[in-house]
């Protein structure tokens, strides 16, 4: 078989890639090595609640994913999440304290919220004060712990920085990019000095829009199961990648296929194994992208017989506080359209930089320290009903110091391998619009080429 595009991982990213194929008429082989597609998206229904092992939103700024919802049909599905209502709890010595108001990440934009919080000691509220007349600079790539400490104070790091950046990359600040991971901030650095002038002076455009987070009524997972019914998946591993005349013979499970081209849709340290014998140094730099293992535990209970604090939308730990537990949501809280009324959802975060031994705990284990964490930190004493458990190995990219650049370079020894594409939370974007984004490109980039192909 010849002219046809294989894409390796049928994720979200793959298979947005393979959905774009299909609807061009495009021959396509999408194979994924796991039993069930979809990646780190899975979503369950047990007793009438919807439960998400991995991702349970997207942000609706980025608007890739809402297209895709769009184009399937799906579009009277989404959700949004309850923000009139979100309240966010961090934990500080011990104790639920309320995030406060009006800060955009790590930046203040009330003062008051600021000021009155119990989160932040006098010494970082000075600090954020005397930040509003910094002059504008700009830095080579450094960590996002040494940029929040310049701006903010450490403070800011342990307590704000840190949980929150937790919650989306489950990586360690001092390793993070700081270009790559808070690019905006960098940009007002660069414009405007203070990060708290340059939000409050862009916050009319930021409030309009709805809800940040959007998802759909049954779950992410009627978007993986929509794409499924537009693709076909084929089970099976891409193992290696030859150049041939034509393209590329690709194997998979041991037997040989012909491509023209061929998507990477897999997680970067994968793709590294695949790619290498193509070129050392592409196999090189994909595998310097680090990724981090997590794993969720959701818990229902009777709501009526809850004897714990209920928590708002949840809250986060901030590693200075030393727990396994990393952040709980109060998922019904967060989202409506999770569960009868009399029920309430729990899900537990574990895992994260410097923790991938969490996914070596057999599944009670898991549940045992779920509810341990939330006894000491809820007070909550109850059973619950049922508890189930996911993992992701890993599978959240980390992109440390130094990223953009070697993401240049990997996208430079792609142009010398013609036909070869690369999509996922590795390069660009962590999040499914993100991917959503890289699936889709990569398909049109192998359809542009096969279209000069049949020209020529
Ligand atoms: C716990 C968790 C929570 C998250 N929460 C959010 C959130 O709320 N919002 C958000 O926007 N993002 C979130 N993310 C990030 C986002 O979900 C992921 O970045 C995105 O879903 C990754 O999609 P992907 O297709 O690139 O990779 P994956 O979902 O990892 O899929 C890659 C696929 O490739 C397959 N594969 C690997 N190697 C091979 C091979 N050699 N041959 C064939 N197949 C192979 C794998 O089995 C897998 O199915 C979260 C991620 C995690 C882990």
């Amino acid at each position: 078989m010849s002219g046809n595009v294989v894409i390796a991982g049928a994720g979200i990213s793959g298979l947005s890639a393979a959905y774009d194929l299909a609807k061009a008429g495009e021959p396509y082989a999408l194979i994924e090595k796991q039993s069930r597609p979809g990646g780190v998206i899975q979503t369950t229904v047990r007793d009438g609640c919807v439960i998400e092992g991995g991702p349970d939103s997207f942000i609706s700024q980025k608007p890739e994913a809402l297209a895709l919802i769009k184009e399937l049909g799906l579009e009277q599905e989404v959700i949004g999440s309850n923000d009139a209502t979100r309240v966010t709890y961090i934990l500080r010595r011990g104790k639920l304290v309320r995030m406060p108001e009006g800060f955009r990440m790590i930046v203040p934009t009330r003062v008051w919220p600021t000021l009155r919080s119990p989160l932040l000691g006098l010494g970082t509220k000075a600090k954020m004060g005397f930040e509003w007349f910094r002059k504008p600079a700009t830095y080579p790539d450094r960590s996002v712990a040494e940029f929040v400490i310049d701006h903010f104070g450490r403070e800011t790091l342990d307590y704000l920085a840190e949980p929150l950046l937790a919650g989306v990359y489950g990586g360690d600040p001092s390793q993070m990019s700081v270009n790559s991971v808070l690019g905006p901030f960098v940009e007002m650095e660069k414009k405007h000095g203070s990060l708290a002038k340059a939000v409050m002076k862009s916050r009319p455009a930021a409030a309009g829009g709805g809800s940040l987070f959007r998802t759909l009524k049954g779950g992410l997972g009627v978007l993986t199961a929509k794409l499924e019914e537009k693709v076909d998946v084929r089970r099976g591993t891409v193992e290696a990648i030859e150049r041939t005349a034509a393209g590329f013979r690709v194997r998979i499970d041991g037997s040989w296929m012909d491509a023209a081209s061929l998507i990477l849709a897999c997680p970067a340290w994968a793709a590294a194994a695949i790619a290498a014998s193509l070129d050392a140094r592409l196999g090189e730099l994909l595998a310097m992208i680090p990724y981090t293992s997590s794993a969720t535990v959701a818990m229902c209970y009777d709501s009526a017989k809850f004897d714990g604090i209920r928590a708002g939308h949840g809250f986060l730990v901030p590693h200075v506080e030393r727990k396994r537990l990393a952040a709980c949501t109060f998922v019904n809280s967060k989202f409506d359209h999770r569960g009868p009324p009399n029920r309430i959802l729990v899900r537990c975060f574990f895992g994260g930089a410097g923790d991938d031994a969490v996914l070596e705990e057999l599944d009670d284990a898991l549940v045992a320290m779920a509810q341990a964490e939330l006894r000491t930190i809820l007070g909550l004493k109850v059973e619950p009903l049922f508890a189930s458990v996911a993992r992701c190995p890993r599978s959240m990219a980390q992109y440390t110091v130094g990223h953009s650049a070697r993401w240049s370079e990997i996208q430079e020894r792609l142009t010398a391998i013609p036909g070869l594409f690369l999509a996922g939370n590795g390069y660009t974007g962590i999040g499914i619009p993100d991917c959503i984004r890289m699936g889709r490109a990569a398909a049109a980039a192998a359809l542009k080429d096969a279209a000069i192909a049949s020209s020529s």
